[in-house]
């Protein structure tokens, strides 16, 4: 056995019965103590320990992967300060889960944020220490590649300190189509207009079946994680996402991964996955099914053991709770996302969950970690070694704002800093 081996057994096998096996042969105990070393694991395995594996055990292995990842400052959680600039919601798409849009044909419910007021929004991100915006919206009938190179340009000529890490290929999707050229040429002169990196919003459910349940005007799996490719291949990087609880099975989450994980072998270009959880409100869903809490907390420690090759997983306090983003911490994630100043997208659908910097620099010290201010890229920005020396600034606040609960009037301007 390799020196890696003892390390990873003495945590992650502790409390595994050794008796614990399952169907097609796999044996949990083998496969978290092969996983937990460095192994890579199968889809097979990988849903068999989803499944079957002792909670604290799968967290144990995650968490073991995560220390040995980040040896040497393993015990520092990042957050990042950002605001959710959504520009319109007006939306041809209309998923299912979404709370957030508004059908073109029901003009009193759309709105669209102009120029100025998105560069008002950037200025108080700026203000307020953000170093990211992120630009999201619906799939506007009207905006193509142009609408976003212009808004691009404009807010990084403005705020070249700004990092736009937006939209996914969703998006890009839609205004290639809008402006019939390729999914190449959008994401090449977008690129060249200011957009740093996609956030990978979209990714839904890549399965098909799930995702055709959820959100069938959308593209395919195939060809949503199709353009995420051609975009690292361009030398855009990005973030993965997926949305649990609409009903998708064990299996097809599994799924999901290894769709992630195949073109991640081939591009390397996904620097974190995020998965968060469906909520229930003003939706065409209505709540039907929901992911718990530990079906959350096995995704996290899934998704660190079975993605080895993404740097970064991010427990999402947003749409899971303050705690349960603490508990993720030591079930493999090593990212706590962000302060999101403002955000009306999940809000609408019923997350409640907020913040404010203090609280998250609070949240990960109480949960063992010492926290850091990141960038886009995950450097560290500022650790947080000495209490004595935290940031006050009180105003670094995330903001809810959902406007769908109000049809559109509940903080149309949303003024973080002016107003004070
Ligand atoms: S999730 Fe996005 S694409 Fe789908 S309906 Fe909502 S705004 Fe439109």
């Amino acid at each position: 056995m390799t020196e890696q081996a003892d390390f990873a057994s003495a945590d992650v096998l502790a409390g595994v019965p050794s008796d614990v096996s399952t169907g097609g042969g796999v044996d949990v105990a083998v496969v978290l103590e092969r996983a937990a070393a460095g192994g890579r694991i199968s889809a097979e395995e990988a849903l068999v320990l989803y499944r079957d594996a002792p909670l604290h055990a799968l967290g144990s292995a995650a968490d073991t992967i995560r220390r040995r990842r980040y040896a040497g400052t393993e015990h520092i959680a990042t957050y990042i300060i950002e605001r959710n600039i959504n520009y319109t919601n007006v939306c041809v798409t209309a998923c299912k889960f979404c709370a957030f849009y508004a059908a073109p044909k029901d003009a009193d419910k759309g709105w669209t944020r102009d120029l100025d007021d998105i560069l008002r929004r950037c200025a108080e991100t700026v203000e307020l220490g953000g170093t990211q915006i992120m630009f999201q919206g619906g799939h506007h009938p009207d905006y193509g590649v142009e609408y976003y190179e212009k808004h691009f340009s404009a807010i990084k000529k403005e705020f070249p300190q700004l990092v736009i890490h937006s939209l996914g290929a969703s998006e890009v999707e839609h205004m290639a189509r809008i402006s019939g050229v390729s999914v190449a040429e959008a994401i090449t002169r977008i690129h060249a207009a200011g957009l740093d990196s996609f956030a990978g919003a979209g990714a839904e459910l890549l399965p098909e079946r799930p995702r055709r349940a959820i959100a069938p005007l959308k593209e395919s799996g195939e060809r949503w994680l199709e353009i995420m490719e051609t975009a690292h291949e361009l030398g855009v990087e990005s973030t993965t996402t997926m949305l649990m609880g609409t009903g998708e099975t064990n299996a097809e989450r599994i799924e999901h991964l290894r769709m992630i994980r195949d073109v991640q072998d081939r591009t390397g270009g996904f620097r974190a996955f995020i998965p968060y959880t469906y909520q229930p409100e003003n939706n065409h869903l209505k709540g039907r099914t929901q992911a718990t809490v530990l079906e959350y907390l096995r995704m996290i420690a899934i998704a660190r053991i079975f993605l080895d090759n993404v740097a970064h997983i991010q427990g999402s306090w947003l749409t899971t709770g303050k705690e349960v983003g603490q508990l993720s911490l030591h079930y493999g994630a090593d990212d706590l996302g962000s302060i999101m100043l403002e955000e009306n997208v999940v809000s609408s659908a019923g997350a409640r969950h907020r913040s404010n910097r203090m609280e998250i620099i609070d949240l990960i010290r109480k949960a063992g970690r010492v926290p850091a201010q990141r960038a886009t890229t995950y450097e560290h920005l500022v650790v947080h070694e000495d209490p004595a020396e935290d940031p006050v600034d009180d105003r670094v606040v995330s903001h809810l704002s959902s406007t769908a609960l109000d049809r559109g009037t509940a903080h149309p301007e949303l003024r973080l800093v002016d107003a004070r």
